[in-house]
């Protein structure tokens, strides 16, 4: 069965802990950045930003502005369509851990840069190509450490319990016990595609309250998986 994580995250205080905890760990370098006008920093994940922290402000139907915090990684799919796009491409780029269930890119995983997008290849849109080597890159679930027995650097750094991981019917039930309690008082939350991927999330809003890549497209999924990486731009989401 596997690890997952569970990330819940009515809790999440965007402290971005975890999203430092995971450049120390993978020793990738900070990213030249500018003021957009939001805390969040920096704009996007990149293959050098595996892990980001977004920030994002609703109004609700009371005029009233509410933050939704978002810490995007990769999820680990069950049945990773990436594994299956990017082989394609390059052989050997993508392999999933049999003891975890991580899924991992490789330095196989090249493509010329420009020529394939990130939503060609996963329906998260998550892996990012460094624009030089034209590698793609993204969470390997900190295998070296998980390997080792101990937790992703993102999970151990998190101070405020958003951040779980352990196996996966472990997780699971927690995330279903923590649903079970928010719902007393936020009968709208919900997991994220919880029987598709090992990165689970609790959302007390809905799916664009945090970003549009919360949840995948069904369509994206099965079209990926069933013709590869050339589906059109409008049957992203
Ligand atoms: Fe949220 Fe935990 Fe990350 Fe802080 S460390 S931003 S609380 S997930
Ligand atoms: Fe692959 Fe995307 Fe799923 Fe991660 S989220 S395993 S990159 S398809
Ligand atoms: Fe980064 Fe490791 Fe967490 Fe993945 S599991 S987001 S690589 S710290």
């Amino acid at each position: 069965n596997g690890k997952s994580f569970f990330v819940d995250l009515t809790l999440c205080t965007a402290c971005r802990g975890c999203q430092v905890a995971c450049k120390q760990w993978k020793k990738l370098p900070a990213e030249k950045t500018r003021n957009m006008g939001s805390h969040q920093n920096p704009q996007d994940l990149s293959s050098k930003t595996l892990r980001l922290v977004r920030f994002n402000e609703v109004q609700d139907d009371k005029n009233k502005l509410n933050w939704f915090f978002f810490p995007e990684q990769c999820r680990h799919c069950i049945e990773p369509p990436c594994k299956y796009t990017v082989n394609m491409y390059a052989p050997g780029g993508v392999i999933q851990d049999p003891e975890t269930g991580a899924v991992i890119m490789t330095d196989k995983a090249k493509t010329k840069v420009g020529k394939v997008e990130s939503w060609e290849l996963c329906p998260y849109n998550v892996p990012r190509q460094d624009p030089e080597t034209g590698i793609w890159n993204k969470c390997d679930m900190c295998i070296d450490r998980v390997q080792m027995g101990m937790l992703p650097a993102c999970v151990q750094s998190c101070p405020t319990g958003t951040m779980n991981f352990g196996d996966r019917e472990e997780m699971l039930d927690l995330a279903n016990k923590r649903l079970a309690a928010v719902k007393k008082t936020k009968p709208k939350a919900y997991l994220a595609d919880p029987e598709d991927v090992r990165v689970i999330y609790l959302c007390e809003s809905a799916p664009d309250s945090y970003h549009e890549n919360l949840l995948a497209s069904a369509d994206q999924r099965k079209t990926l998986m069933a013709n590869g990486p050339a589906p059109t731009k409008s049957s992203r989401r």
